[in-house]
């Protein structure tokens, strides 16, 4: 049977002109809008969600790694400036060590940074704000303005329905590079998603009234041991009893759930995974209640307004990141952010997960972000361009928003310049701000407060 097809004739106002709109405030939309802003840009920053911070406040995945590897610290500028704000505000005790994946066959020693989700979305709002950016929140972008192959703007969907906007630059931080897809730029791997192999997603839950010094005080190999009954039960859906605490120790923010076999760019996928996720969540609440010391007087307490998604679309740039480059310390002339890793390959379908620290922090180029087809846009965070195996080292909250700054400015700078602007441009003013380009720069160790 032929597909019935709608033809709408839309007639959508132009309300307003920006030189920079960055699609999504998430870890990297906050940071290029609020870095375009202060290069001098006029920006405009438009999120679906009810705040900034994405994943790690509307997905509650309340801990930002990447920020160290090992104990090099990677990562600084705008981000280690909000991470000092949350600290100020009380929204978390600041950098300290972590085992990740604890439960799991290969836990690995970090430096991780905790907090308080709630916390974090009003820090959010404050840096914006100082920053001059303008902020659209609960507005959805649902499309390109395109002239041939050159991004426009973006139509938008809000409360008051459907305008558009001109830029002359256009960031898509939406992790789902839905920007850059609907402007037909080159997507890496489709057989992923259409086959619905990505890694796993995990709708993250908070319980309170939890005695979090008596679940730390378990020892590790019991805590594997509680993981694999919960498991072999169908109770627990992978090697993980790992959580975040709040400041004050009373609240575990729990990384538990795991829901694989959905494309979330799928509008019914994306539904059944939000579901699953609820369901699972039922049973490892009782799971921890009946045998974890520390959870039987735990309540639940919230579930998080988004499930997280660790992978959907990824572009093709004029750089594709490789796995080899990280691990074989490759230099990048062009290099305009570091990442700390570690590569984190969650299995699809099953209960373990792959994880390993590089023992460098990596250059990431600026080609990484530029799509190869298609001007006017830039893309950041998750969905740079990367192969599977880099994606995973690269796609931590600290490196998306080292990445974000960096594609502020190279955003900013592009407006107001005639000719292309290049990368030594870009790393100079970023280096001005504190930010960290290359590997050189990468000198300040872990102090424990
Ligand atoms: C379950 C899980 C656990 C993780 N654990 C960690 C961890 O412990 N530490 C860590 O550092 N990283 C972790 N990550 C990885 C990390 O959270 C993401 O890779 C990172 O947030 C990517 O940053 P981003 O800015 O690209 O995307 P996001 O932070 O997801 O931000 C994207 C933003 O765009 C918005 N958006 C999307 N589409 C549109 C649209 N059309 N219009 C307007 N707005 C839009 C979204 O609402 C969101 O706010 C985890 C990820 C998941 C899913």
């Amino acid at each position: 049977m032929k597909p019935l097809q709608l033809t709408e004739h839309l007639s959508t106002p132009l309300v307003d002109d920006y030189d920079v709109i960055v699609a999504g405030g998430g870890a990297s939309g906050l940071m290029a809008a609020v870095s375009a802003s202060r290069a001098g840009a006029r920006t405009l920053l438009l999120e679906r969600a009810n705040c900034m911070g994405g994943t790690g406040t509307t997905s509650m995945v309340a801990q930002w790694i990447g920020f160290f590897n090992r104990d090099r610290q990677v990562v600084g500028g705008i981000a280690d400036e909000l991470a000092r704000l949350v600290v100020q505000l009380g929204g978390s005790e600041g950098f300290k060590r972590y085992l990740m994946a604890e439960a799991s066959a290969n836990p690995i020693p970090l430096v991780h940074f905790a907090f308080n989700p709630e916390t974090v979305k009003m820090a959010c709002d404050q840096l914006a704000l100082a920053a001059g950016v303008s902020i659209r929140l609960h507005s959805r972008v649902v499309a390109p303005m395109r002239e041939r192959s050159r991004v426009t703007g973006v139509v938008v969907e809000d409360a008051g329905g459907r305008s558009a906007m001109s830029a002359r630059m256009v960031v898509d931080a939406t992790g789902d590079a839905s920007v850059a897809h609907a402007a037909g730029v080159e997507l890496a791997d489709p057989e992923v998603k259409s086959k619905r192999e990505a890694q796993p997603c995990t709708l993250m839950f908070r319980l309170s009234n939890v005695d979090v010094h008596a679940f730390r005080a378990i020892p590790r190999d019991q805590k594997r041991a509680l993981a694999l009954k919960g498991i072999a039960e169908k109770k627990i859906f992978w090697e993980s009893l790992s959580f975040c605490s709040t400041p004050g120790n009373t609240d575990a923010i729990c990384l538990m759930s795991r829901v694989s076999g959905f494309d979330t760019t799928d509008p019914q996928d994306l539904t059944n995974a939000e579901m699953e996720g609820r369901r699972q969540i039922g049973t490892i609440v009782e799971f921890l209640r009946e045998n974890v010391a520390g959870f039987s007087r735990a309540v639940l307490a919230g579930i998080a307004a988004h499930i997280g998604v660790r992978e959907t679309r990824r572009i093709v740039g004029r750089y594709t990141l490789t796995e080899d480059d990280i691990l074989g310390h490759r230099r990048f002339a062009d290099s305009i952010a570091l990442g700390a890793g570690p590569l984190d390959i969650h299995e699809t379908g099953g209960t373990g997960i792959r994880l390993h620290v590089p023992d460098q922090p990596f250059e990431i180029p600026m080609r990484c972000l530029i799509p190869s087809s298609v001007q006017g846009l830039l893309v950041t965070g998750r969905a740079i361009s990367a192969t599977r195996g880099a994606n995973g080292g690269a796609r931590h909250m600290a490196t998306a928003m080292a990445l974000g700054e960096a594609a502020g400015v190279l955003a900013a700078l592009s407006v107001a310049s005639a000719h292309e602007v290049t990368a030594d441009e870009v790393r100079s003013v970023l280096r001005g701000r504190g930010a960290y380009v290359s590997l050189e720069d990468a000198e300040q160790m872990f102090e424990p407060a």
